[in-house]
C-alpha cells in the first residue's frame, strides 16, 4: 500500500519522532502551521476516525493521551494547544492514514475562525 505514514511508522521515510510504542508512532510535522506541529498516528493503518472500529476504542484513546504527553514535553500547558483530526478531503485530509494533530505555542485562532 502506497501509505505514506505507513512507512514512517516502518522507518523507510524518515521523520523527527518524539514518541513510539507497540501502537503508536508520533512526529513533528514537515511543514508546521504553528511553533508546536506534531503528528499521533497508530501503527495500524484505517483511514481516518471514519473508518475505525469499536475495536479501536482503546488504541483511540491511547492516541488522545499521547497527543496530551507530547504536548507536554513540548512545553505546551492546558492554557492551550489543540488536538484535532481531519475527516475526508472536505475537511482537508491529505494523508489518509488516521493521524491527530497536535498544534500550539502561539495564540490558536478558533476552529470556526
Ligand atoms: P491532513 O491534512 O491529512 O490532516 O494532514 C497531513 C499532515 O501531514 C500535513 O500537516 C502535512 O504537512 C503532513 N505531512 C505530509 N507528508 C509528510 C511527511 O512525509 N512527513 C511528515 N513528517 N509530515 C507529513
Ligand atoms: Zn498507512
Amino acid at each position: 500500500m502506497d501509505c505514506i505514514f505507513c512507512k514512517i511508522v516502518e522507518g523507510t521515510i524518515p521523520s523527527r519522532k518524539v514518541y513510539e510504542d507497540d501502537d503508536i508512532v508520533a512526529f513533528h510535522d514537515i511543514q508546521p502551521q504553528a511553533p508546536v506541529h506534531l503528528l499521533v498516528i497508530p501503527r495500524k493503518h484505517f483511514a481516518s476516525l471514519d473508518a475505525a472500529a469499536p475495536e479501536d476504542a482503546v488504541l483511540l484513546g491511547k492516541m488522545m493521551l499521547v497527543a496530551k504527553q507530547i504536548a507536554h514535553e513540548a512545553g505546551l500547558t492546558a492554557d492551550g494547544y489543540r488536538v484535532a483530526t481531519n475527516i475526508g478531503a472536505n475537511a482537508g485530509q491529505i494523508v489518509f492514514h488516521i493521524h491527530l494533530h497536535v498544534i500550539g505555542g502561539e495564540k490558536l485562532a478558533g476552529i470556526n475562525a
